[in-house]
């Protein structure tokens, strides 16, 4: 295996560049590196870690080169402290230089991505361990006696280790340390995780999925990007598995993308199946010292593979060779705060710096690389069939207009029927629809007052399991009233249309004999949510509500009908991506049903069955929706024919805001084939007492549309007081 040791050598070519001068990036919001002074006696490279005098504090920075501009040599701070890490690999600083450029966030609020904190660069403290002297101790008892037993082999035990095998209290150890019979030693800390073994437990791949795999394989040396597409439960894991597990026989690392890695453990289980041991995670809901811990395991080259959220897009890596996404068209790759980058495109864009494979992985492509693949950009590897016995689910619809359910119920009688049925077959059913709470919104019967957020145009949602009315874009929260706030009439408050829990409550008296559970990113902390996910998979419940959260990847082996309660509410919405986002989202939660050797069947309750998304997912034909959609994009010129840029203007004030966009529009640089709309309140046009008025640009494919829209912010109004201006380079989301 390739070491760290390796991947130092790498850089000492650039040692002698660097005078005594260097730009060093920060970790702040600032548009470049500052010069810094590099005292006699210190050695720094290219991606060198260091500690530099920041006005009156000290922070973190990365040595970015040579100084662009000379700078009198006496007015410049020295670098006070060089980290003993290897240096950022070259391909990291320029990811991160093209991240910057491409978003428009400044480039050390992306180089923070790619930094921990300054105690993950010290060494990690030695564990203390203790070893046998060969001195008896004049006074035995019957506990010291256990711990010299178990010292006999002449191992240097950790303090809980040896505990724990001689089941004697940390004291009597203290004792035999007093008394000369162990003697304390100092051994380098374990590894964070054991090196994952790629010929473990290989799978025997199907035909297909084998074809899949030699197709990967044929691809030629270097950077390029496959995408597998397959259906769900076609096996796309165990593939992508196997280039993983070539990418380690190679002496690369390894890094797979997951959207919401912290809700599930079967996608670690079945790593830690395939490979032997826990592959080493990446996400939000570690501490700081695991995340420590990984990141300096990946900077050293001990970590080799690496199964995280979207960030571990900017992990240290040296010997990249794989980036997988699995389900690469989830909105959960865009980060929507800070930086808005979308670690798919960022994705592709590492792997081509380092020369790695990138693997797409999705039931439901993005338009966008369904595209890639039909142009012959990305090779286009398929599973057509699900592994094994599994059949595709039977999707149909029910026309809510002719068909739906009776006044005060949102399960119509068909579905309903079904359920009964599938319940007494003694096989799971899952009741989806995609909004928390009991009630999208509250009316008061007798004044018609409807609640409101006091701090955004958005309706206040109740949630009944917590007595609440909630805003889902602040927060904000009130306890349910018991008469009008408006009018003060008494129970006249009336909840419209249906969330979770009510369809919950709706289960319980039509199903009351059936286990229900009721599933959302609100219901309980992460390790709940995964409690919950686990005791489905044991089949500890009959009947399953939920959001998107249970939509995704799950393999439910009992699941076999899915009932989708509103399979229009994405269509809604002004979005560009609406219709493939209701396709995907439709897909995903149809592909939950029948996975294993039962068939499954799903109905969408919808007033649209005519639609090109409905008619798709009813004959299950995706060829006619990507088809379909791309034609559509292609006559609006939007994206992938098009590109879409988003300017939201903010402000306490609704008259700032607008009236800022109005002066940015007017200063607009002209450009050909470039089309701006608005200003234009945003769809959600105020999130937390600032009001949102929006700005968006249209350019063809090959337009430097970053470029352009940096020239016109720089050259435009300065942005003062409270007025914020935040860019989105190909959003995804509209509100
Ligand atoms: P996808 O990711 O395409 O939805 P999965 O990889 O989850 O599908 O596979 C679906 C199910 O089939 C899983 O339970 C998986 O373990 C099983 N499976 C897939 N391929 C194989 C194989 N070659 N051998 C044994 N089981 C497999
Ligand atoms: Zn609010």
């Amino acid at each position: 295996m390739v070491c760290s040791g390796a991947a130092r050598n790498g850089f000492k070519g650039l040692m002698d560049e660097l005078g005594d001068i260097v730009a060093v990036m920060v970790g702040v919001a600032v548009d470049g590196p500052y010069s810094y002074r590099v005292p006699a006696g210190m050695q720094v490279v290219r991606g060198s870690v260091v500690m530099v005098p920041l006005g009156p504090r000290s922070t973190l920075g990365v040595v970015w080169g040579a100084p662009k501009d000379k700078v009198a040599h006496n007015r410049l701070k020295d670098i006070t402290r060089a980290y003993d890490v290897p240096p950022l690999s070259d391909e990291l600083l320029r990811l991160i230089d093209w991240v910057s450029r491409y978003t428009l966030a400044a480039p050390g609020m992306v180089l923070r991505a790619a930094l921990r904190s300054h105690e993950a660069l010290e060494p990690e403290k030695p564990v203390t361990a203790y070893r046998t002297t060969g001195t008896i101790p004049e006074r035995m008892t019957g506990a010291r006696e256990r711990v010299l037993d178990v010292v006999m082999d002449g191992m240097a035990w950790a303090k809980p280790a040896l505990v724990g095998a001689s089941g004697v209290s940390p004291s009597v150890i203290e004792g035999l340390v007093k008394v000369g019979a162990l003697e304390q030693v100092s051994l380098p800390p374990p590894p964070v995780v054991q090196a994952p073994d790629p010929d473990f437990r290989p799978m025997v791949l199907n035909a297909e999925q084998q074809a899949g795999l030699d197709q990967f394989r044929a691809m030629a040396e270097g950077f390029g990007v496959a995408l597998l597409d397959g259906v769900t439960g076609g096996g796309k894991t165990e593939v992508f598995f196997e280039a993983v597990a070539d990418t380690l026989r190679a002496g690369k690392q390894a890094v797979i993308l997951l959207p919401e890695i912290a809700l599930t453990h079967t996608f670690l289980e079945r790593f830690t199946k395939r490979f032997g041991v826990r592959p080493a995670e990446w996400h939000s809901d570690m501490t700081p010292v695991q995340r420590a811990r990984v990141w300096r395991g990946v900077m050293s080259g001990q970590v080799r593979a690496v199964v995280g959220a979207r960030s571990a897009l900017f992990l240290p890596f040296h010997e990249l060779g794989l980036l997988v996404l699995d389900e690469e068209h989830d909105g959960a790759f865009k980060q929507s705060d800070g930086v808005n980058y979308h670690a798919r495109d960022m994705a592709v864009v590492r792997a081509n710096l380092a020369g790695a494979k990138v693997i797409l992985s999705s039931a439901t492509p993005s338009v966008e690389s369904r595209n890639n693949a039909n142009l012959g950009k990305y090779t286009h590897i398929r599973l057509e069939s699900r592994f094994a016995d599994a059949q595709m689910p039977d999707i149909r619809s029910i026309d809510m207009r002719a068909e739906g359910p009776e006044k005060g119920q949102w399960i119509a009688p068909e579905l309903a029927r079904e359920i009964f049925a599938t319940l007494d077959r003694g096989e799971q059913v899952l009741l989806f629809l995609n909004r928390r709470g009991y009630a999208p919104m509250t009316l008061c019967r007798a004044c018609g007052h409807q609640y409101q957020c006091p701090d955004c145009a958005s309706w206040l949602v109740e949630h009944r399991f917590r007595g609440v009315l909630m805003c889902h874009h602040c927060g904000h929260e009130m306890k349910k009233p018991e008469s009008c706030g408006q009018c003060g009439a008494a129970e006249s408050l009336v909840p419209i249309g249906p969330g979770i829990e009510r369809i919950a409550e709706e289960a319980a008296e039509r199903f009351p004999d059936a286990r229900r559970v009721v599933l959302s990113s609100d219901m309980g902390s992460n390790a709940q949510i995964r409690d919950r996910f686990s005791e489905i998979e044991r089949g500890e419940y009959d009947l399953i509500i939920g959001t998107q959260l249970v939509a995704k990847g799950h393999h439910f082996e009992k699941l076999t009908l899915v009932g989708v309660l509103d399979a229009d509410l994405g269509l809604a919405h002004g979005d560009p991506r609406a219709a493939e986002k209701t396709y995907q989202i439709l897909t995903q939660v149809a592909g939950r049903a029948g996975r294993a050797a039962k068939s499954g069947r799903a109905y969408l309750q919808t007033y649209h069955p005519d639609h090109p998304v409905m008619q798709a997912m009813m004959r299950d034909d995706s060829e006619a929706f990507y088809a379909h959609e791309l034609e559509v994009r292609e006559q609006g010129g939007l994206p992938p024919f098009g590109r879409l840029a988003a300017l939201i203007i903010s402000a306490n004030e609704h008259e700032v805001a607008f009236g800022f966009a109005r002066r940015l529009l007017a200063a607009a640089p002209m450009a050909e084939g470039v089309k701006l709309f608005g200003p234009a309140d945003a769809p959600v046009s105020m999130v937390r007492g600032r009001h949102r008025v929006r700005l968006l640009v249209q350019s063809p494919k090959d337009f430097d549309l970053s470029g352009y829209v940096r020239f016109w912010l720089q050259a435009g109004e300065k942005v003062t007081g409270n007025l914020r201006v935040q860019v989105d380079i190909d959003p995804m989301s509209f509100y």
